[in-house]
């Protein structure tokens, strides 16, 4: 079974780990950069994003992380998780950093400016039953580039994007029990390593 990283300095690491195990994948929380060098693929969870770039700083994983996602390593992040994910951030704190990887500008806490957290059927692109999704005080994509596949939307906005072995999602399938999301990136980590074992 692939070994699948969640991202552990912040946010909510067991529910992902949780996911992870119930879709058979091996999941191990990663914390320093020699936790980062064992694992094919990574969660990057819902949290605090300008939190996130703190602590990956401090803990050195920022540089770490970074290479490895630029290097082809399949990564899937919810919500904050996207943030980190986003090569451009609005409305975040100035100093605030992100791994990137995925070519789209996501803005913090946007749907917050009308109300804070919701939740309701999302239709994406790659699963046949509406998704229910649970989005607190979470980001939207504002744009994508040429690249980047967009594989749903709520209230008109961009929630869920996929580019290359890059996954994220403006909401958290880690807290409702439906495995969709995370099978789907058990997947595509598996099709990924099958590629590079030839
Ligand atoms: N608002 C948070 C941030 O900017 C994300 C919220 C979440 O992950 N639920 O990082």
């Amino acid at each position: 079974a692939p070994v699948i990283g969640v991202f552990a300095l912040q946010g909510d690491v067991r529910e992902h780990l949780r996911a992870l195990r119930e879709c058979g994948a091996t999941a191990t929380a990663v914390r320093r950069p020699s936790e980062l060098d064992s694992v094919d693929a990574l969660v990057i969870p819902g949290g605090e994003s300008t939190t996130m770039s703190n602590l990956s700083i401090e803990f050195g994983l920022l540089e770490p992380i970074r290479k490895r996602i630029a290097g082809g390593m399949p990564t899937y992040g919810s919500c904050a998780g996207m943030i980190m994910l986003a090569g451009r951030v609005l409305d975040g704190r100035p100093d605030q950093q992100s791994f990137g990887g995925i070519d789209m500008t996501v803005r913090r806490n946007a749907f917050g400016r009308q109300v804070d957290s919701f939740e309701g059927p999302v239709t994406l692109s790659p699963f046949e039953e509406p998704f229910h999704a649970v989005f607190i005080r979470a980001p939207w994509v504002e744009s994508v580039g040429e690249g980047v596949e967009v594989l749903g939307r709520a209230a008109g906005r961009i929630v869920a994007v996929r580019q290359g072995s890059l996954l994220a999602t403006a909401f958290h399938p880690e807290l409702t029990g439906d495995l969709r999301v995370h099978r789907h990136f058990v997947e595509m980590v598996r099709a990924g390593l099958n590629v590079t074992e030839g």
